[in-house]
């Protein structure tokens, strides 16, 4: 746990969240301000910094993260319509908590990406 992470602190139920789904070593929440329909958080329960830090470190984690995102989407009924699944790492791309989280995305026609 590092000092002062939301998503650690989440993880140390420090913090409520609305948790979708859990393994060993992820959690999936809803996102506090939903972008979306579904808009949910998967993290590692171990602090990473981000998708790049926790395929560096441990590339299994990171396969971990992609299949509880894909039984998150499964779960909120994503799996005909499709869904987005987005990391923001690093200071260009917006990234507000420095914990690896992927954001599954669905519920509506998402359209284009935005840059
Ligand atoms: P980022 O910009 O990719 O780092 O995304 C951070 C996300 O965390 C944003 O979509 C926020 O709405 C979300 N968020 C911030 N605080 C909380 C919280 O306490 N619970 C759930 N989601 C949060």
């Amino acid at each position: 746990m590092v000092d002062n992470c939301l998503f650690c602190r989440i993880v140390a139920g420090e913090i409520p969240a609305t948790v979708v789904h859990e393994t060993q070593n992820t959690l999936a929440f809803r996102d506090i301000a939903p972008k979306a329909p579904v808009h949910v958080l998967v993290i590692t329960k171990d602090h990473h910094a981000d998708v790049a830090a926790v395929a560096a470190a441990d590339p299994a984690l990171a396969g971990e993260v992609l299949g509880s995102a894909a039984e998150v989407a499964r779960a909120e009924g994503l799996g005909e319509r499709g869904y987005r699944l987005m990391f923001n790492s690093g200071p260009d791309s917006g990234q507000e908590v420095a914990h690896v989280h992927a954001h599954v995305l669905g519920g509506r026609p998402l359209g284009p990406m935005l840059c």
